[in-house]
């Protein structure tokens, strides 16, 4: 099967969970893959806030809503439910989702960067839908407010319940809590608030 058709393939649910011309979303195209991997974590106030964390993955963007948000201290176990592949594109969205339409709410992008997969095994790298596969998977983000190793671990299938965890590095810190002292955009500096009022202005 070719690459197109597989990526394709793993945006069915996405496409069929919104109509893109109403929500003003990103379309469930091929994006464009990067020589690095991404990631992303958008907050987005659909009614419950959350975050959902994404990693760029063979061409499409493996994501998860995080209840509370990634932390930086080490000794958090952040709930992270698994969720539908995006588009690579939606990497760069940020604005409001109208009413009525899937995730309907407001979606800021809360930090974003380079990752590297550091996930180990005897003879090398496991690749990262592999990591994926076996529900264990260690990433590096390179973002402006989330830095060094980060584990995702899986403890119910059925469920899509995994644990996000911050690796013991040099950018661990317990006190930070960058998700209340760090609102804002990093793309536009905007908080939830400034991204509603200007869609609604516009
Ligand atoms: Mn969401």
């Amino acid at each position: 099967m070719a690459k197109n058709d597989r990526t394709e393939e793993k945006l069915a649910e996405y496409r069929a969970k919104r109509d893109v011309s109403r929500s003003g979303e990103p379309e469930a195209g091929a994006g464009q893959d990067g020589d690095t991997p991404c990631f992303v974590i958008q907050k987005h106030d659909a009614g419950n806030l959350h975050y959902d964390f994404r990693l760029e993955v063979d061409g499409v963007l493996k994501s998860w809503a995080v209840p509370k948000g990634p932390s930086t201290d080490p000794r958090d176990k952040r709930l992270a439910i698994a969720t539908e592949d995006h588009p690579l594109d939606y990497a760069g969205f940020e604005g409001v989702i109208p009413e009525g339409e899937y995730g309907a709410g407001t979606v800021l992008i809360w930090d974003h960067g380079a990752y590297e997969n550091i996930t180990w095994k005897e003879d090398g790298l496991r690749p990262m839908a592999e990591a994926f596969e076996t529900g264990h998977a260690l990433v590096w983000l390179h973002g402006e407010k989330l830095c060094g190793g980060y584990a995702l671990q899986r403890i119910d299938d059925d469920e899509g319940q995994w644990l996000l965890v911050k690796m013991d590095d040099d950018a661990a810190d317990a006190r930070r809590n960058p998700v209340s002292t760090e609102p804002l955009s990093v793309t536009s500096g905007r908080d939830l608030d400034d991204i509603a009022e200007e869609e609604q202005d516009s």
